[in-house]
């Protein structure tokens, strides 16, 4: 099918695949209530990656808004104003922090800072894979946390992106690249309120994992870790307790603040 990212007119608007509240799985802040706006896009291919419908905007793409009246679909393309109300759509209750993600929020700053500018005291939580510092650098003092991947380079399959789709970003594409991009990132969010994340899959040894966590280390010392077991799907292995052990030591030798964390709505059964 014929890509949709030709249509990108306004650059403070994003394509949203879905909105819908539901209780934060991963990373700091586990467990707190939250609205999800998961954007489309990501030209990355992460092996373990739970979201690959995310990857790809097509032709007459539709937004889905799990509104409190009942679910409905919406044009993808969508301002920050469009995806504001949507949130509001959704909420049960009193305002939540409302977790941007993807995809790759990270594709569309302006878009990001435009629903910044929009929210008030509410806080916006950003998850980025940490592939594009400069716009993370464009967008960091507009929201409050960020999530940080740390990837691992192994894991990653060769990026994509759709075809006709204007202004493409470079990403990584090597384990130096990925170590300049990560060493970016991890600067600019040391002394925000952030964390990084490592998914650890089935198969891999644990001296893959050093560059990541020194870089961590030497660089955002005081960030907390969050190594989360892959989920296993398509293909993709949950890793060994012994693993997970040896990499949480590992950290641990480094005087990192380190939690071990599956993904907690998968065992909840909720998005
Ligand atoms: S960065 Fe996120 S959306 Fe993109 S492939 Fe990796 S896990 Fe999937």
């Amino acid at each position: 099918m014929q890509s949709d990212w030709v249509r990108v007119r306004d650059e403070r608007e994003a394509p949203v695949l879905e909105v819908f509240a539901s209780i934060q799985g991963e990373g700091k802040y586990v467990g707190q209530p939250q609205v999800f706006l998961r954007l489309a896009g990501c030209p990355l291919r992460c092996q373990w990656c739970d979201t690959p419908g995310s990857w790809k905007l097509r032709t007459g793409a539709q937004a889905r808004i799990d509104a409190r009246e009942g679910t409905r679909r919406e044009p993808a393309w969508a301002s920050p104003l469009d995806a504001l109300t949507w949130v509001g759509a959704v909420e049960p209750g009193e305002p939540r922090p409302i977790s941007i993600t993807g995809g790759e929020p990270l594709l569309w700053p302006e878009f990001v800072l435009g629903l910044a500018s929009m929210v008030g005291d509410r806080p916006i939580h950003l998850e980025t894979a940490g592939a594009h510092p400069e716009a993370l650098q464009a967008v960091l003092a507009a929201v409050q946390h960020v999530s940080l991947d740390l990837k691992l380079p192994a894991d990653m399959d060769p990026p994509q992106w759709d075809e006709g789709r204007p202004g493409q970003a470079q990403v990584p594409r090597d384990g130096i690249e990925w170590q300049a991009a990560r060493r970016a990132c991890l600067h600019l969010i040391a002394t925000k309120d952030a964390c990084a994340k490592i998914v650890v899959a089935g198969g891999r040894e644990v001296e893959a994992y050093e560059p990541l966590l020194e870089d961590l280390a030497k660089l955002a010392p005081r960030i907390p870790l969050y190594l989360q077991p892959a989920t296993p799907m398509a293909g993709v292995q949950a890793p060994s307790s012994e693993l997970l052990v040896e990499v949480l030591e590992q950290a641990r030798d480094l005087e990192l603040e380190v939690r071990v964390v599956p993904q907690v709505h998968r065992f909840l059964g909720i998005p």
